[in-house]
């Protein structure tokens, strides 16, 4: 669904169809002054770190993210990340997948605690592209927004101005990854088994 400028700034998030996208000018100050016009302002809820179906708020992540959130704390890379679980099949014997996503222990991330009874991060300064920048994401000329209860806030934001430098990053690292991405899976033949092909290479699954 695509929306204008005029009309998200004034939506009821409860009757609105997500995600929604607006054409952006791509400069910092145009996506800042959108963020602002759309009344984001993030509550700290933790809705975006739970899953209300199956495959719903997979965080996917890139391998130089598993490794920070490692070393935050979250131990080994079994316990961050888990496959991407739509496996393309390969070969006589094979399959393979694009993506990490970040473990869930249930309908959660498994890095969502309760802090004097409300949700928090306990990777908070480790988390990745995702999290930073829900529940927006640039694509193409286009700026995503999807469901979330920090939309249509009267109270001025101050975070504006940071989640459109965060966006525009993320969209840098996510086009570099990309590339490594292209260059590993095009770069050699596709082994047997389920194969995770990140931008370090390619991933025998075992077990
Ligand atoms: S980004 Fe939105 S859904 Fe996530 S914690 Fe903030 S207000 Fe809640």
């Amino acid at each position: 669904m695509r929306t204008s400028i005029a009309s998200a700034g004034s939506m009821d998030p409860r009757s609105i169809e997500f995600p929604f996208r607006l054409h952006v000018p791509r400069t910092e100050g145009a996506l800042a002054d959108l963020i602002r016009a759309l009344g984001f302002s993030c509550i700290r809820c933790g809705e975006c770190c739970r899953a209300k179906s199956g495959d719903e708020h997979l965080v996917l992540v890139s391998p130089d993210e598993v490794r920070e959130i490692a070393v935050a704390g979250g131990g080994s890379w079994e316990s961050v990340a888990e496959p991407f679980p739509c496996f393309t099949p390969h070969g006589s014997a094979g399959s393979h997948t694009f993506e990490w996503c970040l473990r869930r222990e249930g309908d959660r991330c498994r890095f969502l605690r309760e802090r004097g009874g409300f949700p928090a991060c306990s990777v908070y300064l480790s988390r990745p592209w995702i999290c930073r920048t829900y529940p927006f994401v640039l694509e193409g000329e286009d700026l995503l927004v999807y469901p979330c209860p920090g939309l249509s806030r009267a109270e001025a934001t101050m975070e504006a101005e940071a989640m459109a430098a965060d966006l525009l990053a993320r969209q840098c690292f996510e086009r570099e990854e990309e590339e490594r991405v292209r260059k590993v899976f095009e770069g050699s033949p596709l082994p047997q088994g389920r194969v995770v092909i990140d931008g370090d290479g390619m991933k025998v699954l075992h077990g």
